[in-house]
C-alpha cells in the first residue's frame, strides 16, 4: 500500500494515478495512517504550510522514523523541498535526501509552465512534466542519481530510498511515475493502456484558474 500525505496539496491527483495503475493506497493524516505502508508520496502544494502543518501533526518525525525503517518516498515539488538536507536561503525540513533545492526558481506563478522530456530509467516514451512556481534542484551529493537534468538544473532525482520530482506528474495522463515510485515500493502497478482521456491537453491544470479568473 502507498499512502499520499494529506494535509494540504494536490492529494486527489496522486491517489487517482495509483488507483488508475491498481495500486492499493490510503491517505495520510496522522501518524497511525503509515502503519504497513510499502511508500509515501508528498504532495506539491506549498512547502512552508505543508512544513507547518507537519510539524502540528506530528508527522515530521513520523515519516523519517518511517523512512528509516524501509518506507520509501517522493516528493513532488514542494514534497521535494520538504525532503531536501538543503534549501537556498532557509533551513531544510526533514533533510532526508542530500540535495540543494532553490524555491520559487522560475519566477511567480505566472512563469509556470508545461514541457516533455525523456528519462530512460522512468519510461521508454518522452513524459509530460508540468511545473508550477517550481524549484530547481541545484546540486546533489554523493550518492544520489540525477535522473533528468534540464538546462541549468536537476529536475528529478532519486537515491534508494527516496525519489524527488520538481515537476508534478500527477498533474499529466502520464502514469509513467506512479508506475516507476510503485515498482520502487516493491508493489505491482498493472499496466494500463494509454488514456484516452479526450479533454486531457498539457494545459489543462489550468483550467480551473481559468474558470477562477472568468467570475
Ligand atoms: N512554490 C511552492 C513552494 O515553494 C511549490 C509549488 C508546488 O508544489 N507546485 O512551496
Amino acid at each position: 500500500m502507498i499512502g499520499v500525505l494529506d494535509l494540504q496539496g494536490d492529494v486527489v491527483e496522486h491517489l487517482d494515478h495509483l488507483e488508475r495503475l491498481g495500486v492499493v493506497s490510503r491517505r495520510v493524516k496522522e501518524p497511525s495512517h503509515l502503519h504497513d505502508l510499502k511508500g509515501l508520496i508528498i504532495p506539491g502544494g506549498e512547502s512552508t504550510c505543508l512544513s507547518r502543518l507537519i510539524k502540528i501533526f506530528g508527522m515530521d518525525t513520523a515519516i523519517t522514523e518511517a523512512c528509516e525503517r524501509g518506507v520509501k518516498i517522493w516528493g513532488t515539488c514542494a514534497g521535494a523541498i520538504l525532503l531536501a538536507t538543503r534549501i537556498v536561503g532557509e533551513k531544510p525540513y526533514l533533510g532526508l535526501i542530500d540535495m540543494e533545492i532553490e524555491r520559487n526558481s522560475f519566477g511567480s506563478q505566472l512563469a509556470s509552465f508545461a514541457a516533455t522530456a525523456a528519462i530512460p530509467r522512468v519510461a521508454s516514451k518522452a513524459v509530460p512534466l508540468i511545473f508550477i512556481r517550481a524549484p530547481k534542484i541545484r546540486s546533489v551529493g554523493p550518492g544520489v542519481e540525477i535522473l533528468l537534468q534540464l538546462d541549468d538544473y536537476i529536475a528529478a532525482v532519486e537515491t534508494a530510498d527516496i525519489l524527488a520530482t520538481v515537476f508534478h506528474p500527477e498533474l499529466t495522463n502520464n502514469l509513467a511515475f506512479h508506475r516507476y515510485f510503485s515498482r520502487k515500493c516493491g508493489l505491482t502497478a498493472e499496466e494500463s493502456p494509454p488514456l484516452a482521456d479526450p479533454t486531457w491537453t498539457p494545459t489543462s491544470w489550468t483550467r480551473h484558474s481559468r474558470i477562477a479568473a472568468s467570475v
